[in-house]
């Protein structure tokens, strides 16, 4: 259970959800999984892959407290 040594990880991006799911996937097909899941119809997303250490979404959700 290394999961903080992996170098990226991914997330799903929505175009039109005010509110956003900044949750972690660990891998790319999680990630779409995910979206797939619970996108809408004609609802569109992206499915990201980013930098650990570079991660403006995780560290703001670890401001939190969360
Ligand atoms: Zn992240």
């Amino acid at each position: 259970m290394d999961r903080e040594l992996r170098s990226t990880h991914f997330h799903v991006r929505w175009t039109k959800k005010a509110v956003f799911d900044w949750r972690p996937f660990e891998t790319g097909h999680e990630a779409l999984e995910h979206a797939l899941q619970f996108a809408r119809p004609a609802e569109l997303f992206s499915i990201e892959e980013v930098l650990s250490t570079h991660c403006t979404m995780c560290r703001a959700k670890a401001a939190t407290g969360d």
